[in-house]
Parts: structure tokens; sequence; C-alpha cells
């Protein structure tokens, strides 16, 4: 049995606690983070801001096969994550994650940006293959969709629910979780606190996102909105392949639906800007008109943690294991990806 100090309460941390301390290893978890649950309004975990698509498919427009593969085997993670969440805490696995399909949909007009994201999915066969949908099938799906558009079924594809998720991970491990305690520095075999307090461990697990120990590390600018749509049916994840602007619409309990998300080159949290609300909003109701009656109930702008290449990074030293560089597939790759780098560091 280990003992674990682990920098970070965000995706990647919560899994690896959640991970380690289910195989007996004595793990400790330190965030500035007040408690569990709430996101801080996008100052804190970028997983909590997420839209929490698991999309290796669609995501092959943005990211190598290589992302999409490790998805692929994520999908397995995370259908065994919820199955354990839902007997920890006795909800339904479903309130954690579901695993249907998603949709690609195009307007008329927008016919040229389709056939671009269809031909880059189009070189990775294995991870597999969108479906074009008849007008009536698509209407069926979703009823509430804007008549005209092109819709393909990607199989398979799901999302996770990130503000139950996130909790949950922390409530059902058994790892203790010191809350209010930001970290300064890990280093091989210990951690040590912005009071510079030092804990001594087997192994020190760097996981702070944006703020971890990465040389060129960058945070990248992602806003999201969430609109309380009443009556309007969203079954499913949701993405528009536009000319201008990439838009997804994710439906979570309640009634809301996530409109996601801007992609900015730059480090700024601070809120919404009003051409990201607006190209956001224009782009939803296009796609689903009747969210024009819709009310934004919450915007929320956070950061990406990004390397030079845009693809998670392993780094395992004695003593030492950095996880980071997630961008935005996170939620996507984690459980895959830790998995590889727990077992790299003997820890299976
Ligand atoms: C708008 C938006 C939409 C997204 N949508 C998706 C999506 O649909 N699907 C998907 O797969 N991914 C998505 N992502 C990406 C995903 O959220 C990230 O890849 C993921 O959150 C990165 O996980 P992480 O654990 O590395 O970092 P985070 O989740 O950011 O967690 C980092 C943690 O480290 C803590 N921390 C920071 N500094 C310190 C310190 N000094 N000491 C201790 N702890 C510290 C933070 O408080 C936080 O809890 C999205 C991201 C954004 C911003």
């Amino acid at each position: 049995m280990a003992s674990i100090a682990i920098a970070g309460a965000g995706v990647a941390g919560r899994l690896a606690a959640w991970q380690l301390s289910r195989r007996g290893h004595r793990v400790t978890v330190f965030d500035p983070a007040p408690g569990p649950g709430a996101g801080l309004g996008g100052q804190g975990a970028a997983g909590f801001t997420a839209a929490g698509m698991l999309s290796p498919l669609a995501e092959l427009e943005h990211a190598p096969a290589a992302i999409a593969r490790l998805g692929l085997r994520s999908l397995e993670g995370w259908r065994q994550i919820a199955a354990a969440l839902a007997q920890a805490t006795g909800d339904a696995a479903a309130a954690f994650a579901r695993f249907d399909d998603s949709l690609l949909l195009a307007h008329p007009a927008d016919h040229g940006a389709a056939a671009r994201v269809l031909a880059r999915l189009a070189l990775a066969p294995d991870i597999g293959t969108p479906e074009a949908l008849a007008t009536a099938t698509l209407a069926a799906l979703e009823p509430a969709l804007a008549p005209g558009l092109k819709g393909w079924r990607l199989a398979g594809e799901g999302q996770v629910f990130p503000q139950r998720v996130l909790p949950a991970l922390a409530e059902a491990s058994h790892a203790r979780w010191r809350w209010g305690e930001p970290v300064a520095t890990v280093a091989p075999g210990c951690v040590v606190t912005s009071t510079g307090v030092r804990h001594g461990c087997d192994l020190a697990i760097d996981a702070r996102g944006v703020g971890a120990g990465f040389a060129s590390l960058r945070g990248v600018r992602g806003e999201v909105l969430w609109l309380h749509a009443p009556g309007v049916a969203l079954g499913r994840p949701l993405r528009l392949m536009h000319a201008r602007h990439r838009v997804y619409l994710v439906p979570r309990p309640g009634d809301v639906v996530v409109v996601g998300a801007s992609e900015i080159e730059s480090a700024d949290r601070s809120p919404v800007s009003v051409r990201s609300a607006f190209e956001l909003m224009g782009a939803a109701v296009s796609a689903m008109p009747a969210l024009a009656e819709a009310r934004v109930v919450h915007m929320e702008t956070n950061l990406r943690p990004a390397l030079p290449d845009n693809l998670p990074c392993i780094e395992l030293a004695d003593g030492l294991l950095r996880v980071g560089g997630l961008f935005r597939h996170g939620w996507l790759v984690a459980p895959a990806l830790l998995e590889d780098a727990l077992s790299g560091a003997g820890l299976n």
C-alpha cells in the first residue's frame, strides 16, 4: 500500500484519487476549492464548466486519432465508473453518464463545413462512422430541430454530468480531502502547500490543470451558457457544423441546455463576452428555434489546460507523476489516460 498526495481535485485528480483509494492506497488530495461541490463559477476546475461530452468520433474534427482511441477506451471506463457511483450513492447510473449517441447537424448553406468535418471523421473508420439520417428520422429523434437541417448520428457517443460526477467521485472515495489548501510545489515524494507545510509521500501527483508544473502549459479560454428551456425537448448532445462557429447543445437535468463553447487563445477568465454570447445563442436558436424563448440562467468562463501540441501528457519520474494538458478532451480521455499513468507508476 502506497501513500499518495494529489495536488488538484479536478477531473484528473478526483479520478486518480477514486481509483487509487479503491485499490487500497492511502490518498490525500489538496485543492483550493472550499469543498467537493461548487465549481467556483469558473475560478476552479475546468471540469465543472465543461459540457461533459464524450465524443471520440466528433472530436476527430480537432484532434488526432490517438485522442479518439483514448476516448473509445474511456467510454467503457465511464460505464464502469457510472455504475460504481450509482452503487455508492443509490442514484441511477444514468444520473452520472449516458452513452446512447450524439448528432452532427448542418444547415444546407453550411454544406462545405459539413463536408470538411465528415472528411476528417472518415480518416479513422475504426473509430466509427457517422450515419446520415433521413429527414423524418432526424425529426423523430429531435422534434425541436429547425426544419431543413441535415443530420448524422454518432452511435455510442455520450455525456457525463459534471455537476454530479465530480462531487460523487469525492464523496464515494476513501481519500482524505484537504479543501481550501492550495499546493505551491509538487516534487518527488512530497507536496508543499502554499502555507509552506510539507507533506511527504511515496508518490506525489500533479493534477492542477492549468496550474500544473509542465513547461509551456497555457490556458485556453472557453465560455458556456446555460439556458432554461422547459418544454423544449433535447434528447442528446448536438453539434452544429457551421461555416464560422462550432456550437454544441447539451441536455442537462431540470430542462437545462448547455450551449458551448468558445475557444479563444487567452488565459482570461473574465466573464463571457457579448460577442461569444451572441454567437453561441444565435447558432443555438438557428438549430432549435424554440430556444429563442429560453432563459439564460448562467454563463461561465474557464480555462482548458493545454500544451503546445494540444495533446495530454503523462510525466513520470521516481516519486512524481504529472498528468495534464487535457485541453478540450479531459472528460473524454481521463479514465484511459489515468489507467496508463497509474500502471506506468506501478499502481495497478
Ligand atoms: C468551456 C469548456 C468546455 C469543455 N467541454 C468539454 C467536453 O465537453 N468534454 C471534454 O472531454 N472536456 C471538455 N472540456 C475540457 C475539460 O474540462 C478539461 O480537459 C479538464 O477539466 C481538465 O482536467 P484537469 O483535472 O487537468 O483540470 P481541471 O478540471 O481544471 O482541475 C484542476 C484542479 O486543480 C486545482 N488547482 C489549481 N491550482 C492548484 C494548486 N495550486 N493547488 C492545488 N490544486 C490546484 C483546481 O482548483 C482544480 O480543482 C471543456 C473545458 C471547458 C473550459
